[in-house]
Parts: C-alpha cells; structure tokens; sequence
C-alpha cells in the first residue's frame, strides 16, 4: 500500500506444461500442473480467473510495535468489505491478491472468511514491509539474520500463518526510496530482499516489492537476482510512477512492471505509462489499484474506496486506444496467473 497512503505519488498458459523426458513408447507423457495458494487451499492456477494482483483489505498503520489483532472487528470488516468484494465478482473478477503483511494488520482468518462468503480466490502473504522508513519492521528483523528471517517465512509457507493453517501464496516486503545516485538499499531493506530471494529459492513463491521510487525498485531487483533467485518471481509494486526506462529496465531483467496504482491518477494519465508496457512487454505487466481498505483505527473504517478504477476506467480507455479482449485478457488473466502459481 502507499504509504503514507495519501502521499502515494499521487502519488502457459499458466497451466505451465512440464513435459518430462519419459520413454514415449511406455510412459504417457506427465503434466505437472501449477498452483495457486489462496487462504482456502491450492487451486489450479488456471482457476485464478482476472485477478487483482494488489489490493488491501485492512490496514493498520499504526506502527510494527502497537498492532494487534483487538485493533479492529473481523465482522465490522467482512461487513464493510464484502459488498465491493461482490461489486469485484459481478465485474468478472475471480482472483484477488491481499497485500497487507504481517505488522500492517494481516488477518488470514478474515481473508478466509471474505473468500467463503463471497466465492473469490484470495491470498495472503509472508514478509516484513520495509517501506515507511521501516516503521513496520519489527525488532527482530534488525538483530537477526537474512537466513533466519526466510526461515521464519518459509516455516509460514511450510505449517501456516501462527496457529490459523492458512499458508501465503507470495511473499510481500517494501523497500524505501534511495537517491537516484545512489545504487545501495539501506541494510535492513537489503536484508529483506536478500531474506525474500532465500525464501523465495526455497518455496518458488514470488515475491512483492512495495517501491518508493524507481531507483529503489530496481535495485530491488538486481539484489535479488545476484542472491540468484528467480527474477520471474520477482513484482516490482507501484511501477507506474517509475518512469518508461525504469519499467523496461525491469521488464528486460526479467521481473514483473506492476501498475498496480490505478485509480490513484485519472485513466488518461495512465495511458502514457501502460500502452508502452502493452506494445513492449505486454508479458511482463500487470494491473492493480492497490485500493480498499478497511482503516483499523477509525470510525467504521474510515473511506474505504472500490475495487472498480481497472474495469470501469482503465480497461474501457484501453479498449478504446485499440487494445483488443485478447491482450488484456493475457495481462488480467495469464500474467497474474503465471505471476503467482507455483
Ligand atoms: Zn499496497
């Protein structure tokens, strides 16, 4: 999420056909099917449907050291949010990607209980924010190691998130801005990177990077492919105000330029950032509004904003500039998909 969210810079076939050298005249060939994780169990991935690759629930911001769970009610939540969540559905959407981490007010049980009531695949995370000047980082992530830190993630991934037997289907950290010049991330938001790529070595699961700024983000992505982990699993968050270079840098890199801002700027000022995207790396894009959320803390939530800026904005003026049902089937669909299955 932006943070501070008003400053927000205003701010295959996923089915991933594994053919296996097998002896054609006595074995039939195999198909290793790909998955997704969502708080209600795997899913094929090709079940995924449209999906929102990055949206908010809830959050709470007040800090890694005062949050907890009595800060806000799962039912005033379920009952604020599943109308949009069913707004979302009726609007064809089928996958929905929840990225508050732990200390931002991650709830698995409520994602759960949003995805039994409404019908949506809906995934929670692992990870540490490192955004916010690291406001949400909690203590032991300074003391401890980048290997200690994956573990924590991995035993999430590996038995569940605390004692809820709901599993991350991605990991999510954030790292801060740095000065344009300066190629380095602060050492915890390294850490956090480094942490991810050894998770992510581990469970295939990809990770989300919330970015203050271009620079940060592609640093981001160079750091966790010399931890020689998979740059494909890798989404750099809040690209579009990252500039054409730096989205093609990324892209060329071989990570994901996710738009994920949608709704935060007017449509048309969108065009300029995700037609180039379209033209050149189509398979590398993905679209989100990074919208919602139920503000733990405040009266009834405080505003919560829709999950409609992408079908009723965006989409349409895409469809308008000639972009055809097939390409942005390939970004809404097959991207998110093969984004997040393992
Ligand atoms: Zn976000």
């Amino acid at each position: 999420m932006p943070y501070p969210p008003s400053r927000r810079e205003l701010i295959h076939k996923v089915l991933g056909i594994a053919c296996f050298a097998v002896p054609a005249t006595t074995k039939a060939i195999e198909a290793k099917k790909m998955t997704i994780q969502t708080v209600l169990g795997r899913i094929p991935a090709e079940e995924f449907g449209f999906a929102l690759p990055h949206e908010h629930v809830l959050c709470d911001f007040i800090g890694a050291d005062k949050t907890r769970r009595e800060r806000w009610n799962a039912e005033e939540v379920v009952a604020a949010i599943k109308p949009n969540l069913l707004q979302l559905k009726e609007r064809g959407v089928k996958g929905f990607v929840d990225c508050t981490p732990a200390y931002i007010g991650r709830d698995p049980r409520l994602l759960k209980k949003l995805a039994q009531e409404t019908g949506l695949h809906i995934l929670t995370n692992t990870g540490y924010y490192g955004g916010a000047n690291d406001k949400f980082v909690p203590k032991h992530a300074y003391e401890e190691t980048a290997e200690r830190l994956a573990e924590r993630w991995i035993e999430e991934w590996e038995h569940g998130i605390e004692d809820t037997g709901i599993k991350p289907g991605f990991i999510k950290i954030g790292v801060d801005e740095i000065p344009a010049d300066s190629p380095a991330l602060s050492e915890i938001d390294a850490k956090l990177v480094r942490a991810a790529a050894i998770a992510s070595r581990k469970t295939n699961l990809s990770v989300t990077c919330h970015t203050g700024g271009g620079a940060a983000g592609y640093a981001a992505v160079r750091l966790f492919i010399a931890q020689k982990a998979n740059p494909a699993r890798f989404i750099v968050a809040h690209s579009d105000g990252h500039g054409r270079e730096v989205n093609f840098k990324v892209a060329e890199a071989g990570a994901w330029v996710s738009c994920d801002g949608v709704g935060w700027r007017s449509s048309e000022e969108h065009l300029p950032i995700v037609l180039p995207m379209l033209e050149k790396h189509a398979e590398r894009l993905l679209l989100s509004m990074d919208s919602g959320w139920y503000w733990a803390g405040e009266p009834k939530g405080g505003k919560i904003r829709n999950y409609n800026y992408l079908t009723e904005g965006l989409l349409p003026l895409l469809r308008k500039q000639g972009i055809t049902e097939a390409q942005i089937h390939d970004v809404t669909v097959k991207n998110t998909a093969k984004a997040f299955a393992q």
